[in-house]
C-alpha cells in the first residue's frame, strides 16, 4: 500500500506559536493559565497542556480569578481584551500574525469609513474576533447568495477569516464587484492565510492521486472540515478521524494508495501515530514480498538492530585508528552491550515517548514481556563473554552496564530528595544525551585497548574519544530535532526544546564546523610534520562524516516525518560512515 503524507500537514506557524507560548509560560504564570476554547483541535495534547496548568475553559465563560488569559491563534475582539486587561487578567498574546494583520487591515479601512465586509463561518471563534474589530461597520456574509441581502454600500473593503474557502471567497467577491462595481468604491483584500491555502491545494492533488483520504484533525476544526470537504468532492473514500483508533480499516483495506492530510492544529506526532497505525495494518494484513521485507525493517530498528549494528562499525573504526586488530569477540560484545542497553532505555521510558511513533509503542507493550527477556539474557551473554575472556574486560562491561541501568533508577535516597532536585539521572535535564555519548566514547575507546591488553590514555585516544561522543552526541540531537513537538508537549526536556529548534539547528552545525577545524588546525599546532604522519591522515578521512552530519541536520525535515526505519537507517549512517572512513583509510594507506 502506497501512503503518501501531505507535506503541509501538521501545526501551522500560527498555532505552534500560540502551543509554545502555553509550554513556554506553563507553570510560571501565577494563577494558572486559561484560554477560551480549546488552544488546538487535540484532545490527548490539552490533556497534556491540563497537568502543566494550561486549562480551557468554554468560550462563554469568565475567567477565573488571578489566571493568565492565553489568546488562542483566532485571536479576540479589543473590547474583549481590554475588559480583561481592566480586571487585572495578565495576558499573553498567543494571536497568529497573519489575523494580527487582518485586524490591521481592518481597523485602517473602518477608519476611513469603509464597511467592512467578513467572509466567514458564523460563530468561529476568529470571526467573533474580526467582528469585534470591525464594530458597527461590521458585515459577516458566508455565502455568493448573501451578496444580494447586502444594504447599498458606498465604500465596501472586503476581508476574510483566514481559514475561508478560498474559491468561495473568489466567488464572493466576483457577485460584489457584479453588484457594486458602478455604485461604491470596493476593496478586496484576500485575507487567507497561504498555509490554509497550500494545505487545500496539496490536498486536493493528492486526493487525486490516492483511492482513499484521511484527514486528520479536531472534528470542530473548521480548516480540517474544508479538506474533509475536498476529499469527499473527490469521490474518494474520505475518513475524517481525531486519532487512528477512529479509523475504519475495513473500508480501506483494499486500497492501493492512502492520502493521509491534516488540519492547522494537528500535532504532527498525531499525524505519525495515523501514518504508523495504516502501515502496520497494511503490511500486517498483506503479505508481499516487499510488504514483509519492510515489516522486517521497522522490527529491526523498533529492535535497536542498526544502531546496535553501528556500535560495531564505531568499534572496528576504533581498533583501526588505535592500532589494534579486529577482534570478533570485542565486536560481538559491542554489539550486544548496545542492543540490550536500548532495549533497555526504550522499555524504561515507552510511555513517554509514545509520540515518537504508535508502531514502536505498540510493539514495545505487545512484546514487553519477550524484550525484558531478550535484554536479561544479552547482558548476560555480555558479561558472560567478557568474563571468561578478561577480568579487565569484564570489569569494564560491568561498569558500563551498571551505569546504563542504573540511569533510570532512583539513586537518591528519600531524605535527601528535599535538597536535591533529581531522584534519577534521566531526570536531569538534557542529561539523556551526554549519558549516552559518554557511553559510546567510553566503550568503544576502551574496548580494543582492554581487548589487546595495552589500556593507556594518550593524545590518541583522548582525541578518539572526543571523536565518538561528538558523533554519537550528534545522533541523540538529530532524533530530538525530529521529536521536538512531541517532546515539548510531553515536557521532556532535552537540549532541542530547551534552546529551541532555530538555535539547536544553528548549535549543530557551529559544532560541526568546530570539529572540521579542530581535525584541520589542531594537528598543525602540535607540528606541521604530523600532517605527513599516517595517524593524523587517518583522522582526515573521517572529514566525510562530518559533511553527511551537515547535510542531514540541515535537509533531514525533508525525509517524511514518518519514515521512522528510514530516518533511523540514515541517521545510523553516522556510525557506517566512520567504519568506510577507516576502511578507506584502511586501503590507501597501507
Ligand atoms: S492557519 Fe494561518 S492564519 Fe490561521 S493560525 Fe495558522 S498560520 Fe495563522
Amino acid at each position: 500500500m502506497k501512503i503518501i503524507v501531505a507535506k503541509t500537514a501538521g501545526f501551522c506557524m500560527g498555532v505552534k506559536r500560540a502551543v509554545d507560548l502555553a509550554l513556554e509560560h506553563s507553570g510560571k504564570a501565577p494563577g494558572g493559565i486559561q484560554t477560551l476554547g480549546p488552544l488546538i483541535h487535540n484532545k490527548q495534547t490539552l490533556e497534556v497542556l491540563k497537568q502543566r496548568g494550561v486549562t480551557t475553559l468554554d468560550e462563554t465563560k469568565q475567567l477565573e480569578n488571578q489566571t493568565t488569559l492565553l489568546v488562542r491563534a483566532h485571536g479576540i475582539p479589543p473590547s474583549m481584551q481590554e475588559r480583561y486587561s481592566r480586571e487585572g487578567h495578565a495576558i499573553i498574546d498567543g494571536t497568529c500574525p497573519k489575523v494580527k494583520t487582518v485586524h490591521k487591515v481592518i481597523e485602517r479601512f473602518r477608519a476611513q469609513g469603509y464597511t467592512i465586509i467578513i467572509t466567514g463561518d458564523e460563530g468561529h471563534a476568529e470571526v467573533i474576533g474580526l467582528l469585534g474589530y470591525a464594530g458597527d461597520n461590521g458585515i459577516l456574509i458566508q455565502s455568493a447568495d448573501d451578496v444580494a441581502k447586502l444594504p447599498d454600500l458606498k465604500k465596501i473593503c472586503l476581508v476574510s477569516q483566514t481559514t475561508f474557502d478560498r474559491l468561495l471567497f473568489d466567488t464572493i467577491a466576483g457577485e460584489i464587484h457584479k453588484r457594486f462595481d458602478s455604485t461604491a468604491e470596493i476593496i478586496v483584500k484576500k485575507t487567507i492565510c497561504a498555509a490554509t491555502d497550500q494545505r487545500q491545494a496539496e490536498t486536493e492533488i493528492i486526493a487525486q492521486q490516492v483511492e482513499a483520504l484521511i484527514v486528520v484533525g479536531g472534528k470542530n476544526s473548521a480548516n480540517t472540515q474544508r479538506l474533509a470537504k475536498i476529499g469527499f468532492d473527490s469521490g474518494r473514500i474520505t475518513q475524517h478521524v481525531e486519532t487512528e483508533e477512529e479509523i475504519n480499516w475495513d473500508a480501506i483495506a483494499n486500497c492501493k494508495s492512502i492520502g493521509i492530510t491534516a488540519g492547522a492544529s494537528t500535532p504532527t506526532w498525531m499525524i505519525k501515530r495515523v501514518h504508523d497505525y495504516i502501515e502496520f495494518m497494511s503490511q500486517t494484513h498483506r503479505r508481499g514480498i516487499k510488504s514483509t521485507l519492510l515489516h522486517l525493517i521497522s522490527i529491526f530498528a523498533n529492535l535497536n538492530v542498526f544502531v546496535s549494528l553501528g556500535a560495531v562499525a564505531v568499534y572496528y573504526a576504533s581498533c583501526y585508528l588505535q592500532g589494534f586488530d579486529f577482534n570478533v569477540m570485542g565486536a560481538t560484545i559491542a554489539f550486544l552491550y548496545f542492543l540490550s542497553m536500548y532495549l533497555w532505555n526504550s522499555l524504561t521510558s515507552i510511555e513517554k515517548t509514545q509520540h515518537h511513533g504508535i508502531g514502536r509503542y505498540r510493539f514495545y507493550h505487545a512484546q514487553k514481556k519477550r524484550l525484558y527477556i531478550i535484554v536479561t539474557a544479552t547482558i548476560c551473554l555480555m558479561l558472560g563473554f567478557s568474563f571468561f575472556y578478561t577480568t579487565q574486560l569484564f570489569y569494564l562491561m560491568l561498569f558500563a552496564t551498571l551505569a546504563g541501568l542504573a540511569y533510570h533508577m532512583s539513586i537518591v535516597p528519600g531524605f535527601l530528595r528535599t535538597v536535591v532536585p533529581y531522584s534519577t539521572l534521566k531526570d536531569i535535564p538534557t542529561s539523556r544525551e551526554l549519558f549516552i555519548a559518554l557511553a559510546w566514547s567510553t566503550v568503544l575507546t576502551f574496548l580494543p585497548q582492554v581487548l589487546a591488553k595495552s589500556f593507556t590514555i594518550d593524545i590518541l585516544s583522548i582525541a578518539l574519544f572526543t571523536w565518538i561522543f561528538i558523533l554519537a552526541y550528534l545522533r541523540s540531537l538529530i532524533f530530538d530535532l525530529r521529536d521536538i513537538e512531541g517532546d515539548r508537549i510531553m515536557g521532556r526536556e532535552t537540549l532541542i526544546t530547551i534552546i529551541g529548534e532555530k538555535r539547536a539547528r544553528k548549535v549543530i552545525l557551529l559544532m560541526i564546523w568546530l570539529c572540521l577545524a579542530t581535525l584541520l588546525v589542531v594537528p598543525s599546532l602540535l607540528g606541521l610534520s604530523i600532517y605527513k604522519s599516517t595517524k593524523a591522515l587517518e583522522f582526515f578521512f573521517q572529514i566525510p562524516v562530518l559533511f553527511y552530519a551537515f547535510v542531514f541536520v540541515k535537509w533531514n525535515t525533508k525525509i517524511g516525518q514518518n519514515r521512522s526505519a528510514l530516518f533511523n537507517i540514515l541517521t545510523d549512517g553516522i556510525f557506517y560512515l566512520m567504519a568506510a572512513g577507516a576502511a578507506i583509510a584502511e586501503l590507501m594507506l597501507k
